[in-house]
């Protein structure tokens, strides 16, 4: 049913597009080259498609077919941008060797754009009857701050979505989210001779790390889900102090919690607040103040919806597998869709490599993936 051939080499040209996200690595070219290339394949097989600009250079595409009956619409979504390449030798190669496709960005996630791609020409080609609408969504900036499909919920909203992002054509129904504070120590800046004068907050912001150690060791024994795994924190930045001889007047952290499907940001900012105040009560001078700089909710669909039931027949019906229903530790895009009360679930190829110097995807799992969508897209 699909065309392997156009498959494949629709992947191939994506890999050949520099798409890496800019926020990440300078030289980064953003999504515009690749969307335009998208909506050009899309218009080229008849499918409504338009590019919108969301920030300078940065693109969603969205394309659709519009059902001739009323069943519920479905989207398919995928992230145009890549990591950064540094460290990779020849990351636009898009080489294939042993069924295998290389390149930055093969796996995560073009392979899947082009499953997509392949799974609409499919549709247009041997015509697909759709009983409801089918929206094709390439959104920009999955692996920064996600304003792609921040900005698509806002202007188009389907029944159901299945996010393609890798999952080795399992069926992901949850995903830890993420949460980034600043926190800072107020000090009082005098001569190192004054210690009368002083109030040093880099010694102050020991006292925090050490109760957050504290938590750090504690939330993966005490908190777990069956599918994302634990809770965590660590604190992966810290600065603090002007000068040798100067009493230090502010140290800041940014601290990165890692939460699971049902805490909140109330919750999990309330936790580390409970903290400071002790530390206040505790230490006289002592004085901290905590300001959000990222907040990302976790997802969880329930196994019981029709989106999970149905796509999990297509998996087996395609691969002759029932497939297993998974967790991931990482963020997606899945969380803006689902709190868009969109019913989601990922699903995508399998590959290796993912962020790192050697990057592959897999074809044939491809090719299942093209066809696992447009069994969806006729259901
Ligand atoms: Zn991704």
């Amino acid at each position: 049913m699909i065309d392997k051939n156009f498959t494949i080499e629709t992947l191939q040209k994506l890999v050949r597009i520099n798409s890496v996200n800019p926020a990440l690595e300078e030289g980064g070219k953003g999504e515009f080259e690749t969307g335009v290339y998208i909506h050009d394949q899309l218009r080229s097989m008849g499918i409504d498609s338009e590019v919108n600009e969301i920030a300078p250079g940065r693109v969603n595409v969205i394309g659709i077919i519009e059902a001739e009956g009323t069943g519920g619409s479905l989207m398919l979504n995928a992230h145009m941008d890549t990591v950064g390449v540094k460290g990779m030798s020849d990351p636009y190669s898009g080489r294939v060797s042993d069924g295998k496709l290389f390149g930055r960005g093969a796996y995560d996630m073009k392979g899947s754009i082009a499953a997509i791609l392949g799974a609409a020409k499919a549709i247009r080609d041997k015509k697909i009857k759709l009983k409801g609408d089918l929206v094709f969504a390439f959104v920009a900036d999955e692996e920064y701050e996600s304003i792609g499909t921040k900005m698509l919920v806002q202007k188009i909203k389907t029944d159901s979505a299945i996010v393609a992002e890798p999952t080795g054509l399992k069926i992901c129904t949850a995903h830890r989210g993420f949460g980034i504070w600043k926190i800072t120590t107020k000090g009082k800046t005098a001569h190192g001779g004054n210690h009368h004068l002083g109030l040093d907050a880099n010694m102050h912001m020991g006292l925090l790390l050490s109760e957050l150690y504290k938590m750090a060791n504690k939330l993966p024994k005490s908190r777990k889900h069956p599918l994302c795994g634990e809770a965590s924190l660590h604190v992966p930045l810290i600065s603090g102090g002007r000068s040798l001889f100067i009493y230090s007047k502010e140290c800041t952290i940014q601290l990165e919690r890692r939460t699971l499907p049902g805490e909140t940001e109330d919750m999990v900012r309330a936790e580390i607040q409970e903290i400071i105040d002790n530390l206040q009560m505790k230490h006289s001078g002592f004085r901290a103040g905590m300001e959000r700089v990222i907040w990302r909710s976790p997802f969880e669909i329930d196994q019981s919806r029709s989106i999970v039931k149905d796509v999990s027949k297509a998996v087996l019906k395609i691969t002759g597998n029932k497939p297993k229903m998974i967790g991931h530790t990482w963020w997606e895009d899945s969380a803006i869709l689902g709190e868009a009360g969109i019913e989601t679930v990922i699903l995508g190829p399998k590959g290796g490599g993912i962020h790192e110097e050697v990057e592959w995807v897999d074809l044939h799992s491809v090719i299942q993936l093209a066809e696992i969508f447009c069994k969806m897209a006729a259901r």
